[in-house]
Order: C-alpha cells, then sequence, then structure tokens
C-alpha cells in the first residue's frame, strides 16, 4: 500500500550495506543531540531504513498538505502533535524489515504502543545524552525555524516532562542503552555502534516482549491508542 505521508529514507541504495539481519533501533536524546546524524549514519551501517518523524512532519508543513497545515502551530510552538496523528504517520511509513526511528516514541504513550507490537517493536533504544545547556547551543545556532530561543527551551522542557518518562518506560523493559553525546560526531558514532554491534546476529528475548533478530517479522500495523 503507499504510504499516505512523504515518507522516505536519506538512504540511497549505493550507500546500503546490508551487515545482518533485520534491526530495528529507537534512537533518543534531547532536541540537539545528534540524532539525526547518527540516525543517518547507524541506518546506512546496518542496511535499514532511517525515520525521522520530525523530518517527515516537516515535510508536511512545507507542503501544505492538509496534515502540515492542522500541525504546524504546535510544532513550530515546541509542543508535541497528538499521539493519534504521529502513530497514524509511522504506522503508513515504518519499515518492519528494519529502522532506526529518530523523534518516536517520545511519550510513554507512544513506547507502550511501539514496544506491545510484535512485528515493529524495537531491539534497543540508545538515548545520547547531552546536558541541556549544550543541546541549547547547538540549537539556536543551526537555525530552523522552531530552533528560536524560546521554542528551544519549550522543546528541551517537553522532552523533561514527555520523554523523559518514556525513556524511564524502555530502561524498566531492559531496552534502553545511554550514550555520552557531548563529542563530536565521529567519536559519538563509535559508542552508539559499540551498544549496537553485540546485538547483530544474536538473539535477544524480553520476558514482556519477545523478539529476536532474524525472525521473521509480521505486519506493520499498530493502533493508535487514543
Ligand atoms: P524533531 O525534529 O524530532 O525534534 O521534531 C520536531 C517536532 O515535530 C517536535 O518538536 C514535535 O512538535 C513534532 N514531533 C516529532 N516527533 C513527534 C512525536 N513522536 N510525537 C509528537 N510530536 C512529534
Amino acid at each position: 500500500m503507499e504510504p499516505q505521508h512523504g515518507c522516505r529514507s536519506r538512504l540511497t541504495e549505493r550507500e546500503v550495506r546490508p551487515v545482518g539481519p533485520a534491526c530495528r533501533v529507537v534512537l533518543a536524546g534531547r532536541p540537539g543531540a545528534g540524532k539525526g546524524t547518527q540516525g543517518a549514519r547507524l541506518a546506512e551501517r546496518l542496511g535499514v531504513q532511517y525515520l525521522s518523524t520530525g523530518d517527515l512532519l516537516r515535510a508536511e508543513i512545507t507542503a501544505r498538505s492538509p496534515l502540515g497545515r492542522a500541525i504546524e502551530g504546535v510544532v513550530n510552538a515546541g509542543d508535541l502533535i497528538p499521539t493519534a496523528l504521529i502513530m497514524a504517520m509511522v504506522d503508513s511509513c515504518i519499515d518492519s524489515d528494519g529502522y532506526v526511528l529518530d523523534g518516536f516514541p517520545r511519550t510513554v504513550e507512544q513506547a507502550v504502543a511501539i514496544t506491545a507490537h510484535e512485528g515493529l517493536a524495537p531491539h534497543i533504544a540508545i538515548e545520547i545524552v547531552v546536558p541541556a545547556q549544550v543541546a541549547l547551543s547547538r540549537l539556536t545556532s543551526r537555525g530552523r525555524s522552531d530552533d528560536d530561543v524560546n521554542i528551544a527551551c519549550r522543546r528541551l522542557a517537553v522532552y523533561d516532562t514527555e520523554t523523559a518518562p518514556m525513556l524511564s518506560y524502555l530502561a524498566g523493559h531492559d531496552l534502553l542503552r545511554r550514550v555520552d553525546g557531548n563529542d563530536g560526531p565521529d567519536l559519538v558514532e563509535r559508542r552508539v555502534w559499540a551498544a549496537v554491534e553485540p546485538l547483530i546476529g544474536t538473539r535477544r528475548t524480553h520476558p514482556a516482549n519477545p523478539v529476536a533478530f532474524g525472525l521473521p517479522t509480521g505486519t506493520t500495523a499498530f493502533v493508535a491508542a487514543g
């Protein structure tokens, strides 16, 4: 089925170098932590889809689509868009054969939904950790419309109130690894890879959420809660 949204990977076929079976990775971290850079690099190494919900939403806004017009104010204010909308978008774009997800899940509700889905549940989540002050100075120097200092502060506050509990949820399910992001992109990339590499080609089963590398993956549909 054709996706309803402007789904695309940053990877070209030439760049894809599959190194193992389907791998599903969630990248988390404050806005400005470097998820975009690291997510694209990791997806290239793994030969899987890179999916950034922020990129998808910005493309909708730029295209002035009905969805884009509906969410523009919320995104530009630095707030999160409603869960049902983001889940419908992810549902139509995500590749069950493997992914690196950047910007999703961002709330406990979103994490519950994706981890409960056998065919889509992440094998690992990596938080790229940077201090709030570092994140703020990176955000305000890159010049995106939602990176104005007040909005950047709002986005960092939303991260603390909405996303930090989501990380606790993932940690409680033994899915979370933390990586120091307060260095240059190449060093951080090595740290991210060190967290992911041991899982390649191994089976990993969680009692509450059985997932295993190399097993056939299931349907891509999951239902938005609420
Ligand atoms: P990002 O580029 O990931 O920082 O996302 C930019 C903006 O898109 C966020 O500030 C939110 O307004 C919106 N957004 C991205 N991902 C999500 C999500 N998982 N849930 C709700 N809103 C999101």
